[in-house]
């Protein structure tokens, strides 16, 4: 979750991806913590597992979050038993409630807003998701034929995004995915439809455990599949649509993932993979591989 450097940086685009509209549509979409009042680490709870080494409810600070809102043990989260903080992406959507939403004014500050803040978060993060994802499928050349579709989704979206905090907190999110998802699913079928002979379909699919190990999976949909802990390794994911897919400690080591679809940073960080796993260019290889 908070990083001690000025920002944590997402990006999903791969080689088969057009350069984004205008740098700002991205900037937008990555979290920047730096400008954040540390919502992640406030409002959401966890509890104490192997992803988290204590309890905490929603709405109540980590022990661990600083007074300037960085986390306190951010370089060793992995050592000091909090591997889920590093698997988590707000896509921006910390520092557009901190700075839009609240003008800049933090919960320590004014706490009477702490609980609005709060709820707003949860939503926020989830039109900011929608958002990034949406600016995926405006990236890719092949979906050309849902571009102005997807334009006017977006401008939408972002619209709601700068609404008061009642106004946001009262938007249903998840019927709001349920109409842009058509939309990421058609961009999905356009860009896969490039793919040279038979795409497989695992979408919702679970592969929990699944020994998949030098699969073929090019231009798979693998749309919301379950492969926590799965065997990828050496496995062809180029230009499969993971968007939504559980890979939690799911073996990466030598798959090549260049120009997968709406693959996220925060996928990566909670799989396992080695300097042999190909990655689309603009994501980073998690530290811990
Ligand atoms: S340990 Fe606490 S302060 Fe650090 S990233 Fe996790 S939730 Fe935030």
């Amino acid at each position: 979750m908070r990083g001690a450097r000025r920002t944590t940086g997402v990006r999903t685009v791969s080689p088969q991806h057009e350069a984004p509209r205008s740098s700002g549509d991205r900037t937008d979409l990555r979290a920047d913590c730096a400008a954040c009042f540390g919502l992640c680490c406030v409002a959401l709870p966890f509890a104490r597992s192997a992803d988290f080494a204590a309890d905490k409810a929603a709405g109540r600070p980590c022990s661990n979050l600083r007074q300037d809102f960085r986390c306190g043990i951010h370089e060793r989260l992995r050592d000091e038993g909090y591997p889920g903080c590093t698997v988590f992406d707000c896509f921006g959507a910390g520092q557009k409630v901190s700075q839009v939403t609240f003008g800049g004014t933090d919960w320590r500050r004014a706490p009477e807003s702490a609980r609005s803040m709060v709820e707003v978060f949860p939503v926020m993060r989830q039109l900011h998701e929608l958002l990034h994802y949406v600016t995926e499928a405006l990236g890719l050349a092949a979906a050309r034929p849902v571009h102005e579709e997807l334009r006017k989704a977006r401008a939408r979206i972002d619209g709601l995004t700068r609404g008061s905090a009642e106004s946001i907190t009262g938007l249903d999110a998840n019927a709001l995915r349920g109409e842009v998802n058509p939309l990421l699913l058609r961009a999905s079928e356009l860009a896969r439809a490039r793919v040279p002979g038979r795409r497989k379909n695992h979408r919702g699919a679970d592969l929990i455990g699944a020994k998949l190990s030098g699969a073929d999976l090019r231009g798979a949909s693998l749309r919301g599949a379950l492969l926590v802990a799965a065997d990828l390794g050496g496995a062809d994911l180029r230009e499969a649509d993971l968007i939504g897919a559980d890979l939690r400690d799911a073996d990466l080591r030598g798959a090549d993932l260049t120009g997968a679809l709406f693959l996220t940073q925060a996928q990566l960080n909670a799989a396992r993979g080695d300097a042999a796993t190909a990655l689309p260019p603009a994501l980073s290889r998690p530290a811990h591989w």
